[in-house]
């Protein structure tokens, strides 16, 4: 089964970083923790927190809700962490996940993308995946070559 997050506000950057890698991550921007650990339980994700309260709940202390506490507050450490604990792939199933809104991408037809992007991107990109919710269009341009570079960047870093 593949694993699925529920990334806590205070360390909100790894539910990027987790998206561009291929992860299903959800970001939780509210304010109650119960909350979170129910959508946790509900959907069977890992939360990825800050907070040590959040690790001395039952359901987290008991095993039946898998948590992580992150320590650092460097985003290569934090991401590094949470590879090492759960065996993650850097190279999951990159371009696949909206980082936006963490929807599963579909491709586009190659002729409907091309009223959609700029002329030169059209002429060589044949591959174009699209958000089924906010309808940005994803392919393997100069962007998402530099976000690459990054994640390489960070993968490498320990
Ligand atoms: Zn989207």
């Amino acid at each position: 089964m593949e694993i699925k997050f529920i990334v806590d506000n205070n360390v909100g950057k790894l539910a990027k970083w987790l998206r561009i890698m291929g992860y299903d991550a959800l970001l939780f921007s509210g304010e109650d923790d119960g909350k979170m650990v129910k959508v946790a339980l509900a959907q069977n994700r890992v939360i990825l927190t800050k907070d040590t309260q959040i690790m001395k709940r039952r359901l987290v202390t008991s095993g039946r809700l898998k948590a992580i506490l992150i320590e650092d507050d460097d985003i290569g450490a934090q991401l590094h962490q949470v590879v090492e604990a759960l065996n993650l792939d850097y190279h999951f199933s990159p371009f696949s996940v909206c980082i936006e809104c963490n929807q599963r991408l579909i491709e586009k037809d190659r002729d409907a993308a091309r009223e959609l992007v700029p002329p030169y991107v059209f002429k060589t990109k044949r591959l174009y995946m699209e958000c089924p919710s906010c309808h940005r269009l994803y392919w393997r341009g100069t962007h998402w070559q530099a976000m690459s570079r990054e994640l390489k960047k960070l993968a490498g870093k320990q």
